[in-house]
C-alpha cells in the first residue's frame, strides 16, 4: 500500500450516510465508496436511493460488496437500529458515519409554527444525536471510528428566517465537541463539515429569489456557489486515517464565504 493509500484509503471499511438519495449525501457517498468503502445509504425516497448505488456501480470504485439502499426516515428510531444491525450483520462493524440528512422551512421568527419547529429540530438535531449515540456506542467497544455531522454556515450564523434551521445547526457544531469531548480517547473521531452555499434543492428557494441570490453570490471569494463534488475532498479526510489526531473539529468549506 502506497502512502498515500494508507493515509486516504477506506477499503475495507463501512460506511453509513444518511440523506444519501441527492445532493450532498449523494454527493459523499460516491466520494466514500471511491475511496474502497462499503455503503449504506439511507433515505425515504427508494428510487433516488436506486439511482444512487447505480451511479457508484457505475463508478466502478466501490467497496468489496455493492451499495446497499435502505428506506428510512431518520426520525424513526426502530428504523435506525434495523439500518446500523443490517450494516454490522452484511459487513462486520461500522466505521463511517455521515449524518447529513437534513430539512429547512423558511418563515419569519415571528410566524414560525411549532410544526416546522419541532420537523427541523428533530430530523437535524435530534437524528444526528440519536444515531451518533447508536453507532457511537459500536464504535467505542471496536475501538475506533469516525463520524462526520454536517453542520452548516449557520452553525455560526443566524441567518435570515431560518430559526430552528440555525438553532439545530448551531447545535450540530456543539453537539460534535461535546461527542469528541467523551469519545476521543476510545478512538472514536467525531467531527463536522460545514459547507457553504451549495447547489442543491436545500437551495433552490434562495437561488429563485434573484435579490437574494445575488447578495449571497457577491459574498463568496471563490467566485461561484459550491457544486456537492466539493465536499468529496473534505469528507474523505475527515472518515480516513489521515485525520486520526482531528477531533471536535467542524470544517469549513465555503468558498471563502466566513472569511470574508
Ligand atoms: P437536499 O434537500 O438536496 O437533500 C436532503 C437529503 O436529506 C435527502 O437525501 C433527503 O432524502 C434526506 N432527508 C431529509 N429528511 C430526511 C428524513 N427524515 N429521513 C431520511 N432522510 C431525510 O439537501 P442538501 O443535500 O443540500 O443537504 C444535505 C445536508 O447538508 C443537510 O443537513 C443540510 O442542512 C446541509 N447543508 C446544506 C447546504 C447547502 O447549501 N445545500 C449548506 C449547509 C448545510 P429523502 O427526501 O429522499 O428522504
Amino acid at each position: 500500500m502506497s502512502f498515500l493509500e494508507s493515509l486516504f484509503s477506506l477499503r475495507g471499511k463501512t460506511a453509513i450516510v444518511t440523506g444519501a438519495s441527492r445532493g450532498l449525501g449523494r454527493a459523499a457517498a460516491i466520494a466514500l465508496a471511491g475511496a474502497g468503502a462499503n455503503m449504506a445509504l439511507v433515505g425515504r425516497d427508494e428510487a433516488a436511493l436506486a439511482e444512487v448505488q447505480q451511479a457508484i456501480q457505475s463508478h466502478g470504485t466501490h467497496g468489496s460488496d455493492r451499495p446497499h439502499g435502505i428506506v428510512a426516515d431518520v426520525t424513526d428510531p426502530g428504523k435506525m437500529m434495523e439500518t446500523i444491525t443490517s450494516a454490522v450483520e452484511r459487513w462486520g462493524s461500522v466505521d463511517i458515519l455521515v449524518n447529513n440528512a437534513g430539512i429547512i422551512r423558511r418563515a419569519p421568527a415571528a410566524d414560525y409554527s411549532a410544526h416546522d419547529w419541532n420537523e427541523v429540530i428533530d430530523t437535524d438535531l435530534n437524528a444526528v444525536f440519536q444515531w451518533s449515540q447508536a453507532v457511537g456506542k459500536i464504535m467505542i467497544e471496536q475501538g475506533n471510528g469516525k463520524i462526520i455531522n454536517i453542520a452548516s454556515l449557520l452553525s455560526f450564523q443566524g441567518g435570515l428566517n431560518v430559526a430552528a434551521y440555525a438553532a439545530a445547526k448551531g447545535g450540530v457544531a456543539q453537539l460534535t465537541k461535546a461527542l469528541s469531548n467523551e469519545w476521543a480517547k476510545y478512538g472514536v473521531n467525531v467531527n463536522a463539515i460545514a459547507p457553504g452555499y451549495m447547489l442543491t434543492n436545500a437551495t433552490a428557494a434562495l437561488r429563485a429569489n434573484s435579490e437574494r441570490s445575488a447578495q449571497i453570490f457577491s459574498r463568496i471569494p471563490a467566485g461561484r456557489w459550491g457544486e456537492p463534488e466539493d465536499l468529496a475532498g473534505a469528507i474523505i479526510y475527515l472518515a480516513s486515517a489521515a485525520s486520526d489526531y482531528v477531533n471536535g473539529h467542524v470544517l469549513v468549506v465555503d468558498g471563502g464565504w466566513l472569511a470574508n
